[in-house]
């Protein structure tokens, strides 16, 4: 199956195929976190399948180049300065800094490039756009001084999100004078300063104001990705007006298509409602690490389900996480263990060797859910292997590489290595042996020295497991 994704614009799953694509070169642009407060674990999400389209890519051989803007000048950023009484910079320095450190917790992976809106740079990028559109009659400066995109002159506005220029409603994120307008559903390109911006402000040849949101992430990805792009992502709730409007200004700009694909993020819900702070179930990457879960574990609960299906966040699943992430680790000590030991046994069955269906499943449209499915489905039938003594050397090396290959997608491995001492593992294999013999005695007294060493058996369906003792700990 060729790599393929499902294009919000098209609403249809399309091949894969960038623009540049002697070179394999994957240009990626994704709308960043808005700093005015700590992200949510819902805006995670996002980011993470982000990661995993990105990681995926890379697997495949493309290099990938990604930009994730950080919006630091818009309503929210300065009236949150405003009420806490600090310059916009140091307000949003903090919530910047924040995301960084969630990021990491959550192994995502970092973008090449992190543009700030209020970058001078950009700034001018985002004038010499605006000034362009007022050029070719796209745009037009209004009584209250601030410029807004004239929609009706964009035949294609409304084609991403699928909606009708006349059902358009105000979208609330322009200010109050509404009346000042064309159309209502025009949004704002330049913001004219007033008294509530208090020092946010840039020089422009509309008077002093600043940028509006949208146009923020037009002048960024055409100024570090070029005019036209072959990925952008973001949640759902950025198809309608952001990225609608970002089409418009880029294309309005250049009269090139900008983006080749779109790909959308569905939600996160909390125990099945929306998140909301009212609802007291609004999370951030710190409140989950407080209650005793590590970021893999958020990563794996967050990752785990495809992109386009709401996700319901629980903290049921996230005890189904770890023990998901802990089948792993007992997995690969134990297969470590086996590669090691330079074991020659009866060689691996056919069946039992690691084909590619994992990276198969994610060039469908990132199907994780089918992926990990193969993930546990080889752990078991491996468990199965090496618990009836056929796991030779070579072959838990050959899984072990596998593991290597996906675990460049998943980054889903401990910290700290879980190795099985060979000790441990001759016990284990001895008392194997009595068991098949039916000689629970001697089975027994292999157990008590196992446990002895920090080490228990538990005797499971899918054969014993090693864990490490918690008793002795
Ligand atoms: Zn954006």
């Amino acid at each position: 199956m060729p790599l393929q994704f499902f294009n919000t614009y098209s609403r249809e799953i399309e091949e894969f195929g960038p623009r540049d694509a002697t070179a394999r070169r994957a240009r990626m642009y994704t709308c960043g976190p808005t700093v005015y407060s700590r992200a949510h674990i819902g805006n995670f999400r996002a980011y993470i399948f982000e990661d995993l389209l990105q990681r995926h890519l890379e697997l495949r051989g493309y290099n990938v180049d990604r930009v994730m803007n950080i919006t630091d000048v818009e309503d929210k950023t300065i009236r949150g300065a405003r009420e806490a009484g600090i310059p916009l910079q140091e307000f949003t320095e903090q919530f910047k800094a924040a995301f960084f450190e969630d990021a990491h917790m959550l192994r995502i992976k970092r973008a090449d490039e992190y543009p700030a809106a209020t970058d001078q740079r950009y700034i001018d990028r985002m004038i010499g756009m605006i000034s362009a559109l007022i050029s070719k009659g796209l745009a037009y400066q209004a009584d209250d001084k601030s410029v807004y995109f004239r929609i009706n002159k964009f035949p294609d506005y409304g084609k991403l999100a699928h909606f009708d220029l006349t059902q358009l409603q105000s979208t609330g994120r322009v200010k109050h004078d509404e009346y000042d307008k064309e159309h209502i559903g025009d949004f704002a390109l330049w913001k004219a300063w007033d008294e509530e911006d208090g020092n946010v402000k840039w020089d422009s040849p509309w008077g002093p104001g600043r940028p509006g949101w949208h146009i923020e992430c037009s002048a960024m990805s055409m100024a570090l990705l070029g005019d036209q792009i072959d990925i952008h992502c973001g949640g759902v709730d950025n198809i309608f007006p952001h990225h609608e409007a970002e089409i418009a200004q880029s294309e309005g700009v250049t009269g090139k298509k900008f983006v080749s694909y779109w790909l959308h993020c569905a939600h996160l819900l909390v125990d099945g409602q929306k998140m909301a702070k009212s609802l007291g179930n609004f999370y951030t990457v710190p409140d989950v690490l407080a209650k005793g879960y590590t970021g893999r574990e958020l990563r794996y609960a967050l990752l785990r389900v495809h992109y386009r299906v709401p996700l319901n966040f629980t903290w049921e699943g996230m005890n189904e996480a770890r023990e998901s992430l802990g089948r792993i680790d007992e997995w690969l000590a134990r297969l470590r263990q086996i590669a090691k030991s330079r074991n020659v046994q009866r060689p691996t069955l056919n069946a039992q060797r690691p084909t590619t269906a994992f990276e198969d499943a994610l060039d469908d449209d990132l199907n994780i859910s089918a992926a990990l499915g193969f993930l546990f489905e080889s752990i078991r039938e491996t468990n199965r292997a090496m618990d009836q003594n056929e796991m030779d050397a070579a072959s838990a090396s050959a899984w072990l590489e596998w593991w290597k290959r996906i675990n460049s997608v998943l980054d889903l491995e401990a910290e700290t290595e879980v190795t099985i001492p060979e000790e441990v593992a001759q016990l284990a294999q001895q008392r194997e042996n009595a068991r098949r013999e039916k000689n629970w005695k001697r089975s027994d007294e292999l157990r008590e020295r196992i446990s002895a060493l920090g080490w228990e058996v538990r005797d499971t369906k899918d054969g014993s497991k090693l864990t490490r003792s918690t008793r002795n700990a």
